[in-house]
């Protein structure tokens, strides 16, 4: 049977567009729908308006720095306004590159929410159009808690759009998103709380690494409060937000921003049309090569749930575009040894096993850590630590873990993402000559063993 297309994606996101334009550039016909925004939730309201804010909230850290390296400035003023309409403009910039990355490579672009009505059929405002292959890289969607009052409450998507900072904020989550947001809005000069319902955020992070960034952030300023969760928002007269806590406490603050993980965005797809199973935690079910239940559908990127990060999108879709049109270059995606950062202020920039997993995992381990000064701040008055930490294997000297909570991690730790990913033993570190002076030549000389 001849179909319109070869493969239709659905979704142009992180993973939807690197498979689409890949599959066409191995000679495939191909079709990507999208309901939003060319790019997804990275462009959008991900990765890179995120960075450009923390890029906006860092540069507080550079203005008190500067005064011990002589510099004398006039009492600095933020604008909120400025900093969002720059921002927009560099993401609008970025839609139009998808555009052409997309349409450049032959790719039929669809405007519009896609609506799966067969196996091997789509539905896009009315119009139907037939492929031999469907994919779902549909993404994710913030989720908040069922509490009375929620709807007064922003996420993600809502904060990079407020017209004005606000004064006050309550973060409600512990993972990547709330941390990086309070970061966000500390650094640009709210008043702060984080409130998280465990004993300790980051859950899944390096032990070390999670108090180490506790008591950073506490020494900034920044109120932290775990075991704490709110129970109702309720809208004051005066226009501010109370949230009661399940322990009968009471806050007020002028913004409440959830960051309570992402659903799989499924919403009105259609799949009930089709045999795509969910799993247990209702991500699509696919197997070792992105294959659902449904013979014709694959699926990849956030809405798997596997692991929800933009560098993973892209490498399944590429993983993908190969399996179905270029079988002799598929190499099928490796999960070990992600590399990944969470953008706070200082961020942290992590890869392989941490101490605990390492542990779990029935490893002797050495460990070595160091907690020290950072050189750039010698000259000021600012008594922030740097971490760098190595899990090594006691018994094949291979290093399973590095973990590093100070300035420019996530830019140190891609190259230590490599080292790990060839299999470095902690010799070939220790061999490893240091580029000096810099922090990241500590990685290269952590002699004494901490554990
Ligand atoms: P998405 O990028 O979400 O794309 C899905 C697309 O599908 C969307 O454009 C959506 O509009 C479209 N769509 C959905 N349903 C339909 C439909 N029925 N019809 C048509 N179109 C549809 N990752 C990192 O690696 N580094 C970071 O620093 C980072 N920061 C983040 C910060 C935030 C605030 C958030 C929310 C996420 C961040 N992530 C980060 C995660 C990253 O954005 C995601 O892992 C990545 O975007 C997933 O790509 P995807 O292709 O699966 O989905
Ligand atoms: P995460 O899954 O990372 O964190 C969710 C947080 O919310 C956890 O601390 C969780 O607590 C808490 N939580 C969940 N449900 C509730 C609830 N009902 N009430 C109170 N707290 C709750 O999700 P995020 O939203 O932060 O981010 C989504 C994903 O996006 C990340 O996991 C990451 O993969 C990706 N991302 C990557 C970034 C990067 O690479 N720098 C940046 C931002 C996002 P608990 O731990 O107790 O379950």
């Amino acid at each position: 049977m001849a179909y319109d297309f070869d493969l239709f994606v659905i979704g142009a996101g992180s993973g939807g567009v690197r498979a689409a334009r890949f599959a066409a550039g191995f000679g495939a016909k191909v079709a990507v729908a999208e309901s939003r925004y060319l790019g997804g939730t990275c462009v959008n309201v991900g990765c890179v308006p995120k960075k450009l804010l923390v890029y906006g909230a860092h540069v507080a850290d550079e203005l008190e720095q500067a005064a011990g390296y002589g510099w004398t400035l006039e009492e600095g003023h933020f604008d909120w306004g400025t900093l969002i309409a720059n921002k927009n403009r560099e993401i609008e910039r970025l839609n139009g590159i998808y555009r052409n990355l997309l349409v450049n490579s032959g790719v039929t672009l669809v405007q519009g929410h896609a609506r799966i009505a067969g196996p091997n059929e789509v539905e896009v405002e009315g119009q139907r159009y037939s492929a031999e292959h469907i994919l779902i890289a549909t993404g994710g969607w913030p989720q908040v808690p069922d509490i009375p009052g929620k709807e007064l409450a922003i996420t993600s998507n809502e904060a990079f759009y407020l017209k004005d900072l606000p004064r006050r904020v309550l973060v409600v989550g512990g993972g990547y998103i709330a941390v990086e947001f309070a970061g966000i809005f500390q650094g640009l000069g709210a008043a702060t709380t984080l409130l998280y319902r465990g004993d300790l955020f980051l859950r899944g992070f390096d032990g070390s690494v999670r108090t180490h960034l506790k008591e950073e952030l506490e020494k900034r300023g920044l109120d932290l409060q775990f075991n704490a969760d709110i129970q109702r928002i309720d809208k004051l007269e005066d226009g501010s937000l109370k949230a009661t806590l399940k322990d009968g406490r009471e806050l007020v603050a002028d913004c409440i921003f959830y960051a309570t993980g992402r659903r799989p965005m499924l919403d009105n797809l259609g799949l009930e049309n089709t045999g795509v199973e969910l799993d247990d935690k209702g991500y699509v079910r696919v197997d070792d090569q992105y294959q659902t239940t449904a013979p014709s559908i694959l699926a990849i990127g956030d809405v798997i749930g596997r692991v929800q990060l933009t560098p993973v999108a892209l490498a399944e879709g590429m993983a993908v575009a190969r399996r179905l049109f270029k079988p002799e270059q598929y190499r099928p995606v490796d999960y070990q040894n992600i590399p990944t950062a969470v953008f706070s202020q200082p961020p942290i920039g992590t890869v392989g096993l941490t101490e605990e997993q390492a542990v779990e995992q029935g490893y002797e381990i050495k460990v070595f850590e160091s907690r020290f000064r950072a050189m750039k701040l010698t000259l000021t008055d600012i008594q922030e630590k740097t971490l760098m930490k190595l899990v090594v294997d006691a018994k094949t000297d291979k290093v399973l873990g590095c973990h590093m909570v100070g300035p420019d991690a996530g830019e140190i730790i891609q190259g230590l993402g490599i080292a790990l990913k060839a299999g470095a033993t902690k010799q070939q570190f220790d061999e490893t000559i240091g580029v000096h002076p810099t922090a990241a030549e500590e990685f290269v000389t952590l002699r004494t063993v901490t554990r």
